[in-house]
Formats: structure tokens, C-alpha cells, sequence
């Protein structure tokens, strides 16, 4: 399948974890993938360097997603060289766990901007290329935080409440201009955003899952390409879950 072959994405947090599995995916199949990192240059070469295997191309820029003026300026480029875009993954994601009581301002602020806020800057200025064409796909990396609660988490799971909220009034937007807004909720998922765990603790959550184990990054990406495909031109405004039964 080279659906993706010549379509342009855009996908932030891109060159690690999920978002590096998204982009491969999409590279297999021919897609130029603009990636958006926060910092770490070292991950960003290193996934260049394997990228140049792939059908497609890779581009990756260094942009903070909740600066409001960076993701405007990573967008004029965008439009400059491309035009419009298809498909738009908002994958950047951090996590600042602390109990609610003890958490401080700075904990609360830097997850809300980075995961909502920066979810916002993108889909605004991403809205408007595919609104050119009349022909979107956004998908919104969001978590079963956001409806389950995990104590700890009360900066991240509003941060990813809010992704969904954003996602079901985006899409009532865009509907008519065949920009369809989604979700992807993915479980456990072996990655570096979940190295904090203790061996302990990470069994414990095994046994919480009940396919007892966590998600591999291609199981994310195989529902992510899934919404992006023209398969799922009838489906907005919801949430998939990849989370093996939570
Ligand atoms: P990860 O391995 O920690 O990678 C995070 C990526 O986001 C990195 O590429 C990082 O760039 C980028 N990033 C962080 N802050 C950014 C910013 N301000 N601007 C631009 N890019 C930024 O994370 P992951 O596990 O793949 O998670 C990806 C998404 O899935 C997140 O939204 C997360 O909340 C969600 N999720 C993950 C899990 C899980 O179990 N792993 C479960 C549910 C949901 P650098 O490489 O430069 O640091």
C-alpha cells in the first residue's frame, strides 16, 4: 500500500518514541514528513541518517510548539516550500507527574502549554493550508489519562481531557471541508516518556493491562495511518484506543 506516496506531513515530537514509529510509517510509504523536535539534535541526526533508506523524504526543524510565534514561523516555511499540507500528527508530548497538592505552578504550566496550548498552535495554522486544498487529516495524540484519571498525573490528564475536548469542537469546523480531527489514545506504550517507572512499578501496571503487556510504537502507528488514510473519510471527531483492553 503507497497510499501516503507524495502526501506531505506534518508531525511534532517526530524523532522519538511514537512520533519517530509515526514518521517511519509514513516514509515507508512514500510521504515527505516535516518533523518538529524540542531539542534533542543528537535523536534528530540519528533518525536522518536511518530516514535516508526510506521512500520518502524526512525533514526535521527544531520548534517549540507551545511558542505561539515559532509554530507560526515553522508553518510559513511550510507553506513556502509545500504549499498546503494533508496530514497533521500532534505527538509532542511531556509529563510532569506530581500529586495535585504538592505540584507547583511551573509543573502545571509547562504540560498544559506544551500538550494543549501546543496542540492548539499547530491545528491553527495547519487549518488554514488544508483549508487551500479542502482536504485535511489531524490526528491528536491524547491518552486514557484524560478519562480514566491516574493519581499524579492531574497536569497531564487535563492536558489530554483537553486535547479530546479541542478535537470534538475542531472537527464540527472543518467537517465541510473534508478536514477530518481524531484521536488516538494509546495506552503503556514502551517508550523513553515512561523510563521514570521503577522495575516494580512497571509490572504493576503490566497487570493492569489485560493483554499484560505494553504496546510496541508500530501499534500506535498502524491506528495513526489508519485515520490518515482515505479508508476513514467518514470518521471525525473521535478517539481510538490502542491500549490492549484498558
Ligand atoms: P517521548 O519518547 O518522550 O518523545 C517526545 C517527543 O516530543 C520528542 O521528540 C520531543 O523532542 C518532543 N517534544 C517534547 N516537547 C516538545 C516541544 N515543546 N516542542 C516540540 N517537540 C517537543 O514521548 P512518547 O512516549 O513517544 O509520547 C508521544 C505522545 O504520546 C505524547 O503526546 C504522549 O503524551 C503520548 N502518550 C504516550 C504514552 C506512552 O506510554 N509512551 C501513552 C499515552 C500517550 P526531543 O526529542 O527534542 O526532546
Amino acid at each position: 500500500m503507497e497510499e501516503f506516496n507524495g502526501q506531505t506531513v506534518v508531525i511534532s515530537g517526530a524523532s522519538r518514541g511514537i512520533g519517530k514509529a509515526v514518521s517511519t510509517a509514513f516514509l515507508k510509504q512514500g510521504a515527505t514528513v516535516i518533523g518538529i523536535y524540542a531539542g534533542n539534535r543528537d535523536a534528530a541526526d540519528a533518525f536522518l541518517k536511518e530516514a535516508s533508506e526510506f521512500n520518502g523524504t524526512l525533514q526535521l526543524h527544531q520548534c517549540d510548539v507551545a511558542d505561539a510565534d515559532q509554530v507560526e514561523r515553522f508553518f510559513q516555511k511550510v507553506e513556502e516550500e509545500f504549499d498546503t499540507i494533508d496530514i497533521l500528527i500532534n505527538n509532542a508530548g511531556i509529563r510532569r507527574d506530581k500529586l495535585l497538592a504538592l505540584m507547583d505552578q511551573e509543573s502545571w504550566q509547562k504540560v498544559i502549554d506544551i500538550n494543549l496550548t501546543g496542540t492548539f498552535c499547530m491545528c491553527r495554522s495547519a487549518v488554514l493550508l488544508m483549508m487551500k486544498q479542502k482536504y485535511g487529516r489531524i490526528i491528536n495524540i491524547t491518552s486514557p489519562v484524560a478519562t480514566i484519571g491516574f493519581a499524579g498525573q492531574t497536569n497531564y490528564g487535563a492536558s489530554k481531557a483537553g486535547q479530546i475536548g479541542l478535537t470534538r469542537s475542531l472537527c464540527k469546523e472543518t467537517a465541510r471541508k473534508k478536514i477530518t480531527v481524531n484521536c488516538v489514545s494509546p495506552g503503556f506504550i514502551d517508550t523513553e516518556l515512561i523510563d521514570d517507572l521503577s522495575p516494580e512499578q512497571l509490572k504493576e501496571y503490566k497487570k493492569v493491562v489485560p493483554m499484560r503487556r505494553f504496546g510496541k510504537v508500530t501499534e500506535v502507528a498502524d491506528a495513526v495511518l489508519f485515520l490518515a488514510s482515505r479508508k476513514a473519510s467518514y470518521i471525525t471527531g473521535t478517539v481510538l484506543d490502542v491500549n490492549g483492553g484498558l
